[in-house]
């Protein structure tokens, strides 16, 4: 199987801000994956807050590139998505890049929409939140404007003061909404008078109040807390995940931290054995990478994938909204399609 790769960069359409910075424009490797006149494609996003460089995310799709030149895809994706995952430590954006494109790859090969391959029920009508990034008060207004055909709102806190965020958003709409705090509280008792005050504000959830060293701080807020509490940075992968120990209600599932779709089923089985909430989130990706966590979504209970809507140069589409809600690709495969030219072969 011959794989390659192109480096873009996905310019958002409003600069993009968290509560640690803003940026314009975001970094995702592409790959494809070429066996038997077919191709795979898949997406390593790599925010500067994932920790994962450019050079050592090409450096790994190098060496996955060395492997599987060896072999056609006469073998199951297990013994490929078993033999990368242990080529080099880390590389979760460029593990689930792999991952990705070898299932968009085996499902075309079988004539099977993902979803049908791997025996998972297709999400039915399943609404999305929409990401309202930090900004001043005259482009929230517009940012909300913007999201009118969504349900839920997700907005980015951890602002110097949150209430007067929640009550600038609340002057313009009472939709509900998710919280993402990105670490950015610290004293538990302060957190928990937010959570207080904002389960009156038709808060459905905060996600990552506190940073992720303060476990057990967590641990007492979410005892008391009236609000689910998400873990997202304290989470990436599945062992993280069975280390938890009640710290957190539920968690935030994103591919580029769990390595890709398959580590991110067993998280979801995890959950729902141990009474977890499951979130599915997204990091700055494009429609590619989006479309494919899309297929779980009916697993979740909640659902937060709007990364396609950010940019002006998307280079996929797949994915889509309809009144808020998701709406996925029949082809087979992930059913994403490449749109732009991003290999010159
Ligand atoms: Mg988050």
């Amino acid at each position: 199987m011959d794989l390659s790769f192109s480096n873009y960069q996905l310019v958002f359409k409003h600069p993009f801000g968290v509560s640690s910075n803003t940026r314009r424009e975001t970094t995702s490797i592409f790959i494809r994956l070429q066996a038997e006149n077919l191709v795979g494609y898949g997406e390593a996003c790599l925010p500067p807050y994932l920790g994962e460089r450019p050079e050592e995310t090409l450096a790994f799709i190098e060496k996955a590139a060395a492997f599987l030149k060896d072999f056609g895809p006469d073998r199951p994706a297990k013994f490929f998505l078993d033999a990368l995952g242990q080529l080099s430590p880390g590389c979760h954006a460029a593990k689930a890049a792999l991952d990705i494109a070898i299932h968009d790859l085996y499902g075309k090969l079988s004539g099977l929409p993902y979803g049908a391959m791997m025996g998972i029920d297709p999400p039915v009508m399943v609404p999305t939140s929409v990401t309202i990034g930090i900004d001043s008060e005259e482009k929230l207004a517009t940012k909300i404007r913007e999201a009118e055909a969504f349900k839920i709102l997700k907005i980015k806190a951890g602002t110097k003061d949150d209430k007067e965020l929640i009550r600038t958003i609340r002057r313009y709409t009472d939709k509900p909404l998710y919280v993402d705090v990105n670490q950015g509280w610290s004293d538990k008792n302060m957190v928990l008078d937010q959570l207080n005050w904002m389960a009156e504000q038709n808060v459905v959830l905060v996600e990552q109040p506190m940073p992720m060293h303060l476990v057990d701080e967590m641990r007492w807020v979410t005892e008391r807390s009236p609000l689910p509490t998400i873990a997202d940075e304290s989470v990436k992968r599945l062992s993280d995940l069975e280390n938890m120990n009640e710290a957190f209600t539920g968690i935030n599932i994103k591919l580029m931290k769990s390595t890709g779709l398959r580590e991110a089923l067993k998280m979801i089985h995890y959950c729902k054995k141990n009474n977890i909430q499951v979130m599915l989130g997204c990091m700055a990706e494009s429609s590619c990478a989006t479309t494919a966590m899309a297929h779980l979504a009916g697993m979740a209970d909640f659902v937060d994938l709007d990364a396609p809507l950010l940019y002006t140069n998307d280079p996929f589409e797949g994915l889509s909204y309809e009144d808020g809600f998701l709406l996925l690709p029949k082809e087979n495969g992930m059913g994403f399609r490449l749109k732009s030219q991003l290999w010159s072969s």
